[in-house]
């Protein structure tokens, strides 16, 4: 299907080859000179590719049909929670007046959009159990600063300046002990037990007067819920910390359980995750933040509020930690978010949390015969597998991974969470039918079977794709910022 040798765009441009036409000007050209500081004004024309509009429209269509994406088949990928993005929400999100508006503008000329920034905290208010709830970090990572400035806020208007650290688990998402630094804390690790639960005696003896939070996925990324909840909410509140829930990922527990109930202070969201935003290659992010009544004087300012029949930003919060994005969030994303939440209702998102949580288990159980299955315990809307007697083969978790794309399966996450060894973690989301479900379980079967008969076959995967293995570092290391003709 693919074209191995699909040229560069540079490669296809011809002189003078142009992909527009426009009748002759009739005003007077520009002169730029003068209107730009000249520092900024380019001596040499650009080298830009001179190409029909056909052969634009078929370069751009020939690479996205290499892409993988949700739209172009299964991607259980665990953590990140790639289910489908409803098209009805990319049509509300384009209606003119969301989508034309702009940030500068009137509030009073806009009471459509505060309307539904101010509802979508009332649901997201309702979701998480929490008093108030901030649009404005643009995705997780930026939550969890955001959350943690306010923790950091709280503490030092008590006058408590001791609290430098922040506990997190030894499987936590690599963001949360990022943003505690990056927050100006040190971060602890707090063990995880022989049931890939949060070791309660470990948290103990971590906790102290020291404490500014304990930072918590629940359930956690192992797809284990933290059963002990109530009680290491005791230990830390008892302690004078506070809780952070990351709920990036809120599929097994929305509509079902509430992290304001189970004691959590602050709790971020990925709306571009559980609340079907693009993500990944396909947009930007929503990290909104919810807090509890004693946090609410630090969030971002400013927040949507009412004021009699018409919505306001209110800025006269002098405790806010201040703005942490300029205007308002993602608004696109949040808008997606209000279309889902609203076109589910409370019924459809319950339905959700447990059609995540069956395929999940369904999915494992099948499974566990052929891979180990580190906790043989019942998952949440994700499990993790063990590729460790695939490894004795001489196969390893990466192999595996590679296997799967020649099904056109986008791998599971692999190598994390860090306490399991050859990690396969593996999330399937409620989207997917039983006929999905199967396929990609054949297939991991069959891939356990070629490990033991035609271990080769996995370790040069991937055999069909446009590309084999790549480096996987070097992109990161050393971008192609520009191609240059010699
Ligand atoms: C995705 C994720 C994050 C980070 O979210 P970003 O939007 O990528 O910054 C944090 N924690 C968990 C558990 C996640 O899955």
């Amino acid at each position: 299907m693919h074209n191995q040798d699909q040229p560069l765009i540079f490669e296809v441009s011809k002189q003078g080859r142009i992909g527009y036409s426009l009748p002759e000007m009739d005003v007077p050209e520009l002169d730029l000179n003068g209107l730009l500081p000249v520092g900024y004004v380019r001596e040499e024309e650009p080298n830009l590719p001179e190409v029909s509009e056909l052969d634009i429209m078929r370069h751009y269509t020939a690479l996205s049909t290499r892409n993988h994406g949700v739209d172009s088949g299964f991607y259980p990928l665990g953590s990140c929670t790639m289910k489908y993005n409803p098209k009805i929400n990319e049509n509300v999100a384009r209606y003119s007046g969301f989508a034309h508006i702009h940030p500068l503008q009137d509030e009073s000329s806009v009471q459509g959009a505060l309307a539904l920034m101010y509802d979508l905290q009332e649901h997201l208010i309702e979701i998480t159990g929490m008093d108030e709830v901030t649009l404005q970090p643009a995705a997780g990572a930026h939550g969890e600063w955001t959350g943690l400035m306010m923790i950091r806020a709280f503490h030092e208007t008590n006058n408590d300046f001791k609290r430098t650290k922040v506990i997190v688990p030894d499987s936590a998402h690599g963001t949360n002990p990022a943003s505690a630094t990056v927050a100006g804390f040190e971060t602890v690790t707090v063990k995880s037990n022989e049931h890939g639960l949060v070791d309660l005696e470990d948290l103990r003896r971590v906790v102290g007067e020291d404490t500014a939070a304990l930072m918590l996925t629940n359930p956690n990324t192992l797809g284990l819920f933290e059963e002990d909840i109530l009680e290491m909410a005791e230990i830390v509140h008892g302690a004078g910390g506070k809780l952070y829930y990351d709920g990036a990922n809120l599929n097994a527990v929305m509509s079902k359980a509430r992290p304001g109930d189970m004691g959590f202070d602050v709790v971020h969201l990925n709306l571009h995750k559980t609340f079907t935003g693009p993500h990944g290659g396909g947009g930007p992010g929503s990290g909104p933040v919810g807090v509890k009544a004693d946090l609410i004087p630090y969030l971002p300012k400013p927040i949507v509020t009412k004021r009699g029949d018409e919505y306001v930003f209110d800025y006269d919060r002098p405790q806010s930690i201040g703005r942490v994005k300029p205007f308002y969030g993602n608004f696109g994303i949040n808008v997606r978010a209000y279309t889902y939440i609203r076109s589910m209702g409370p019924d459809g998102l319950k339905a959700v949390t447990e059609y995540a949580v069956l395929n999940a288990n369904y999915m494992m159980r099948r499974l566990q015969p052929h891979f180990d299955l580190p906790f043989d315990r019942h998952c949440k809307h994700e499990f993790v597998l063990s590729g460790r007697r695939q490894k004795k083969l001489g196969v390893r978790t990466l192999d595996i991974a590679k296997r799967l794309l020649d099904f056109n399966y986008h791998p599971p996450t692999i190598y994390f969470p860090l306490n399991v060894e050859e990690c396969i973690m593996i999330e399937p989301t409620e989207t997917e039918s039983k006929e999905t479900l199967d396929g990609f379980i054949d297939t991991m079967i069959q891939i356990a079977k070629e490990a033991e008969e035609n271990p080769e076959i996995v370790q040069e995967a991937p055999h069909t794709t446009v590309v084999g293995r790549l480096d996987e570092t070097m992109a990161a290391r050393k971008p192609v910022l520009r191609y240059r003709p010699e």
